[in-house]
């Protein structure tokens, strides 16, 4: 990089943060930012004289937007170093050892959201501030007295700064997105600009309805006296604050690498956003002595996660057929090496999205991959594009079986009950883990089954025999029995598993453990009145099981004959205790299995849900209870210990 380049590398950089922190609509990755960063970082470390005072490296990167008024922190607000792998790590650790000798380390998440500092004076929450330029920031304290997990007063009564992170969680955030499409608004790229800027409001009420999470990180101006951070922190936490989903002191790198590869490998499971792991000096006098480069604590490094976002180019946008008929758009991008996998097709969801985000053929993209989702777009680079784009145009006929598609606006869809693409997606949906589990009949099998004739529909599966198998190729004797065995071994399936096979639309597993328990076999002759009467049944479900079951009763019939599904037990109208018609979340682990502490409270008639919501009526927790437990605290839902729920059973 010679001097006009390391110019105009700066412009850039100023550029990106002006939009991913003004703006909070990034134009490019974090990690096409961070490349940038270390080329001019690299740069100025031989070129000293040539430092520009607007350099991201000489300052904390957040600019402050007109509208909210100023304030200062008590103490400055830092940034973080950063290291990308485990050699780096192990320079850093070094040049760290070289300031002092006799140190351990304190690990925790590193959250992906926006800074928030916390000033509380005699008890009392009186300022929340963004972090800002890092001396000043934004007065949002309005804004930060709507979110739940920010005590308004706490029993620590010194005046204390609480530093810490706003984030959204992940599933609010896919909410929000949903509702913003649905209005015809923009969706935001990511949860961390969700949350800055859903943060900086003018209006309160906007920040109120985003149900946004703050999760202390440390402490500015304070006088508490522990000697190490992970004892303050211990302190901050027991005042109210939220605890990190997980947490460690380390000795040395290689406890610190355990730490950051169970962290890595989690960070789908947690509930918010994590870009990386800090490693933190935990003892206090320490990090006094080793102090703040002019941007970052010298004793605290950010080891970051592989980049989850990449940008790339969609090459076209094919066409997928599912079971109901729904056309699904899918875009084919540049194949892009994402954490180890290379993605070349990311969700489109459908149409709308497409009009919505205006994705265009050989756009730039930002595309997530995150666990095991497809990959979906989040951001077109419209700035990049340079007239060789061209817009999608919908499609009118099937691509499979060419008959014209029904265009409801949202969705498209293929008419044709006998498409192709139809009949081998509802067998293979038939066979799959939640309908009849039906081990061997993947899609490659299934097609393969289509289009030599053996199996024209479900019920042909039935009665295939080893001589029409052994004749397909790769179908050796073995792999025939295995299939013919697991065909075989669906017979006596549960009910709902039946039920839930038939692939009625917009009845999934829950609905038809409910017909099932409801009606049983009865369920063809239940009419749309009884069915609706059902919980978590609304009209459009009952009058889809009715017209379902118009047009297909006798392969209802022919199926159950075949499969003789078990039939449900009906269930004893429970008697009056504190758990009955009550919504229970169970989380950590107990004194039994949660299965056999789910069918304890089923048989009390409770309804036991996997996840927390305001509805919910109570969380039973055990031992190691995780994130479950943190929501309905965050929540005010009440939570109750094993003990607690068996002592009111027991009183009942
Ligand atoms: P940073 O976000 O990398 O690290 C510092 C911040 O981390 C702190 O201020 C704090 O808010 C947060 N943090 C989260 N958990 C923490 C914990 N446990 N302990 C301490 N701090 C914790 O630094 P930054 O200066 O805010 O931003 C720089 C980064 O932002 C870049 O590395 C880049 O990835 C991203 N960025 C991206 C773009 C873009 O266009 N995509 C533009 C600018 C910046």
């Amino acid at each position: 990089m010679n001097n006009q380049e390391y110019e105009k590398a700066v412009k850039q950089l100023n550029l990106y943060s002006y939009h991913y922190y003004v703006l909070d609509d990034p134009i490019t990755t974090d990690e096409i930012y961070d490349k940038l960063y270390h080329e001019v970082l690299a740069y100025e470390s031989t070129h000293k004289e040539h430092i520009l005072d607007s350099s991201p490296t000489q300052r904390v990167g957040d600019s402050i937007s007109d509208g909210f008024t100023k304030a200062p922190h008590l103490s400055r607000m830092w940034s973080l170093e950063d290291v990308f792998n485990s050699e780096d790590l192990e320079k850093w650790l070094t040049k760290t050892y070289k300031l002092d000798k006799n140190i351990s380390f304190y690990c925790e998440p590193k959250y992906d959201g926006a800074s928030l500092n916390l000033i509380y004076e005699d008890g009392i929450l009186t300022q929340g501030i963004t972090r800002g330029d890092g001396e000043v920031g934004e007065l949002i304290t309005q804004n930060v007295k709507t979110i739940r997990s920010v005590p308004l007063t706490i029993e620590y009564k010194e005046k204390i700064e609480i530093r810490g992170e706003v984030v959204i969680f992940k599933d609010e955030f896919e909410k929000i997105n949903q509702d913003r499409a649905k209005n015809g608004e923009a969706v935001f790229a990511n949860p961390r600009n969700a949350a800055a800027g859903s943060l900086r409001q003018l209006d309160s009420r906007i920040t109120a309805s985003r149900n946004l999470v703050f999760l202390p990180y440390g402490v500015g101006e304070n006088s508490l006296e522990h000697k190490l951070l992970s004892q303050k922190m211990a302190y901050i936490y027991s005042l109210g604050f939220k605890k990190p989903p997980l947490s460690a002191t380390c000795s040395d790198a290689k406890e610190i690498q355990v730490i950051y590869d169970e962290m890595c490998a989690n960070r789908d499971g947690y509930e918010m956003m994590l870009d990386g792991m800090v490693v933190k000096v935990d003892e206090i006098s320490a990090q006094i002595d080793m102090g703040y480069t002019v941007k970052n604590p010298r004793f605290s490094v950010a080891y970051k996660f592989p980049a989850i976002e990449k940008i790339t180019t969609v090459k076209d946008i094919t066409l997928q057929v599912g079971r109901t008929g729904v056309v699904t758009p899918v875009a084919l991008v540049e194949p892009t090496n994402i954490d180890g996998v290379v993605v070349e097709r990311a969700t489109l969801h459908n149409f709308d999205e497409i009009d919505r985000k205006d994705i265009r053929l050989n756009d730039k993209v930002i595309i997530l991959r995150s666990g095991d989702v497809i990959p979906k777009i989040i951001k077109v680079l419209t700035h990049e594009r340079n007239g060789s784009e061209a817009k999608y145009i919908r499609p009118t006929f099937c691509p499979v079986c060419k008959s014209e598609l029904l265009d409801e606006g949202v969705l498209l869809k293929c008419q044709n009950l006998r498409c192709e693409a139809r009949v081998i997606n509802s067998i293979i949906y038939f066979a799959s883990k939640s309908c009849l589990n039906i081990d061997g009949l993947g899609n490659k099998i299934v097609e393969a089954l289509f289009s030599s004739g053996l199996v024209k529909s479900v019920v042909d599966l039935f009665s295939l025999t080893l001589d029409n198998l052994l004749v397909l190729e790769g179908f050796k004797e073995k792999k025939s029995q295995n299939l013919l065995s697991s065909i075989e071994s669906a017979k006596g399936c549960e009910f709902w598993r039946f039920v839930n096979s038939l692939g009625i639309e917009h009845i999934g597993e829950v609905a038809s453990k409910t017909l099932s328990s409801n009606f049983g076999s009865g369920f063809v002759d239940a009419t749309k009145d009884e069915i609706v009467l059902c919980d978590g049944i609304g009209e459009e479900m009952a009058e889809s099981v009715l017209e379902f079951v118009r047009v297909n009763k006798d392969t209802i019939a022919l199926l159950q004959e075949i499969l003789k599904p078990i039939e449900p037990q009906q269930r004893v109208e429970a008697s009056e205790n504190p758990f009955k018609d009550k919504t229970v979340v169970l989380t950590g682990s107990m004194s039994e299995s949660r299965d056999a502490i789910k069918e304890i409270l089923e048989n009390l008639g409770a309804k036991v849900s996997g996840s927390v919501s305001k509805k919910t009526d109570f969380v039973i927790y055990g031992e190691d209870a995780g994130s479950k437990y943190d929501k309905a605290v965050s929540l005010g839902v009440e939570c109750l210990s094993e003990q607690q729920m068996r002592s009111k059973i027991e009183q009942a």
